[in-house]
């Protein structure tokens, strides 16, 4: 049997990211999951107190920063952009190739395939040219 010790490389595996907000944790999860996406198995998804979101294939965890919660690019809360925000890094987790551009036409197709097709517009903020390239195109709701 498996029993996750503290220096145990199971529990390392599966160790959460620092400065963990609960709250909005719950609270994208949910929003995830009502929009069907989601999040990969064997996978764990958080809200961090953080600079910025990072998938990290070591321990199996992808995070959206806290700020992504509270503003947009326009600098309003955004359910829409909060879940663009999770698919962009759930994106990252089936792309592990870390050569090159990580944000190249691989990343581009699974980002397509991972995220809702009302807000894919979101990462011409980001990611401009490739995001075009991939034919990402304006909202024009
Ligand atoms: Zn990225």
């Amino acid at each position: 049997m498996l029993v996750a010790l503290p220096n145990d490389k199971y529990f390392v595996k599966f160790r959460r990211p620092v400065r963990v907000d609960e709250t909005l944790t719950v609270v994208l999860r949910a929003r995830l999951r009502t929009r069907g996406v989601s999040i990969p198995e064997g996978w764990q998804l958080f809200v961090t107190d953080t600079k910025r979101g990072r998938t990290s294939y070591k321990s199996k965890t992808v995070t959206v920063p806290t700020w992504a919660m509270e503003t947009d690019p326009d600098g309003k809360p955004n359910e829409e952009y909060q879940i663009y925000y999770a698919c962009h890094e759930i994106a990252h987790v089936y792309t592990p190739n870390r050569k090159g551009d990580v944000h190249g036409s691989d990343f581009m197709r699974n980002f397509i395939r991972v995220c809702p097709e009302e807000f894919l517009h979101y990462e011409l903020g980001y990611k401009p040219r490739l995001a075009a390239a991939a034919g990402i195109r304006k909202n024009e709701r």
